[in-house]
């Protein structure tokens, strides 16, 4: 099977070379030189030119920064879309706005191409490990063309509804995750004051109803776990500035159907707050430091 990836970043490049080394035929495009010659190293064929990218294609992958660049590569002055020889199958991971995903997905329909939205949870250890989760909007059918493709680069792959419910059900998963962070901060941070051990205030809570992932699995005070970006002076792991930009995905899809997300309007408050105190490129879980020096 042949497969263009485009997008060879921090996720995109990790993802590729886990499909190389699946036997597929990749070839790759980034605008950046050295991402192009990493790819390269892995075995993977860099396209010459946007021919080369839509000719021999069965499968496009795309892991792009942004809606506008989703929808600039396909629909744009230069997009792709009406090239794609029919039944070609678009796997779109990126994160971008659920509205973007359902307008490439109608634009597709009317070529004949096949389109799922597929962003993923996980960063990039995930994605170079091939653990990602991916959450899938799209037909059935699509779902299970593109399975056996997510498989080779995640571990859970979930059918989420029609176009855009991937993206809906990644937004409401990174506000859940923005918002337990902030709360597990401040529970943390408040027994702390109070002179308890933040290893064992964990542990409590691990065995108490306010037990959940970011105070197991992502604990934000330094050294209660190894191998976590507090524990290494908060180096990303997943950015704040990502937290960020998907936050304001999570509001775009609140207000298209007026639901009440004040929560997740308090948190992007808070990480815009420490982006602009200038922790945008640290890890998220370093928003224990704006909670416990404010206290
Ligand atoms: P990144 O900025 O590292 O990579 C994006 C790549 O796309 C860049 O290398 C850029 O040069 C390339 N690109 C942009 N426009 C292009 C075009 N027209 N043609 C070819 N290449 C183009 O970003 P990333 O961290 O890899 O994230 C990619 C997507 O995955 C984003 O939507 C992000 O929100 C999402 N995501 C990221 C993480 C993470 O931890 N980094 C986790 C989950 C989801």
């Amino acid at each position: 099977m042949n497969i263009s990836f485009i997008g060879l970043g921090n996720m995109g490049l990790p993802m590729a070379k886990n499909l190389l080394e699946a036997q597929f035929n990749v070839t790759g495009s980034d605008l950046s030189q050295t991402a192009l010659e990493q790819f390269k190293s892995y075995g993977g064929t860099v396209a010459q030119d946007q021919q080369q990218l839509v000719e021999n294609a069965d499968v496009i992958v795309t892991m792009l920064p942004s809606s506008e660049s989703m929808k600039n590569f396909f629909l744009g002055s230069e997009g792709i879309l009406k090239q794609l020889k029919p039944k070609t199958l678009i796997i779109d991971c990126s994160s971008i706005a659920a509205s973007v995903s359902r307008e490439v997905a109608l634009a597709a329909e009317s070529y004949a191409v096949d389109i799922v939205d597929a962003p993923v949870s996980g960063g990039i250890l995930a994605a170079q490990a091939g653990t990602l989760t991916f959450m899938v909007g799209g037909s059935i059918q699509h779902f299970e063309s593109a399975k056996p493709i997510l498989e080779k680069m995640g571990k859970n792959i979930f059918h989420a509804g029609e176009h855009g419910a991937g993206q809906i059900a990644k937004a409401c998963n990174n506000m859940l995750l923005a918002i337990n962070m902030i709360g597990t901060s401040e529970a943390l941070n408040l027994a702390i004051q109070h002179g308890l051990d933040p290893k064992v205030i964990s542990e409590i809570i691990q065995n108490s109803s306010g037990a959940n992932w970011c105070v197991e699995k992502y604990n934000p005070v330094p050294d209660v776990l190894e191998n976590v970006p507090s524990s290494k002076g908060y180096v990303a792991g997943f950015m704040t500035d990502l937290m960020l930009k998907d936050l304001g995905l999570s509001m775009t899809a609140a207000s298209e159907v007026s639901a009440t997300v004040t929560m997740g309007e308090l948190a992007k408050d808070i990480y815009r707050s420490h982006s602009q105190n200038g922790h945008g490129k640290t890890d998220f879980s370093s928003i224990f430091n704006l909670i416990s020096q404010t206290s």
